[in-house]
């Protein structure tokens, strides 16, 4: 079954300063099951919290830890994939584009926005 999801999670729009949560650039249809787990593993994080989350996992050498306690989710979500995998795959399928909305990093250490930047330089 196909379900609406929203790019920027509805809950976080109006702190976020957007206006039109339900643009059509913020939606994607996804199947319900995919959905869930998105939600089961992220909550309401933006796509770019997501993210940074994975990025945190990873500098920190935790993300062997993390895939293997949510295998499940991980699976479905991301397959086999390696954690920065995941991150482009996150730039490439769950992020809306930047005519949309543009995320502003202002407190994060210069590596992260490097690592960042460099995942929508191939992508977007
Ligand atoms: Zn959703």
């Amino acid at each position: 079954m196909k379900t609406s999801h929203h790019l920027i999670p509805r809950s976080r729009c109006e702190e976020l300063g957007i206006i039109n949560k339900n643009d059509k650039r913020n939606l994607k249809k996804i199947n319900g099951k995919l959905h869930t787990t998105w939600h089961a593993l992220f909550v309401n994080l933006t796509p770019y919290e997501v993210i940074q989350l994975l990025y945190m996992l990873y500098r920190f050498r935790q993300e062997d830890l993390f895939i293997m306690k949510n295998r499940d989710e991980w699976k479905i979500l991301f397959g086999d994939m390696t954690l920065l995998e995941a991150c482009k795959q996150i730039v490439r399928e769950w992020t809306p584009p930047r005519s949309f909305y543009t995320p502003r990093f202002t407190t994060y250490e210069k590596e992260f926005q490097t690592f960042f930047s460099g995942l929508f330089k191939d992508f977007k």
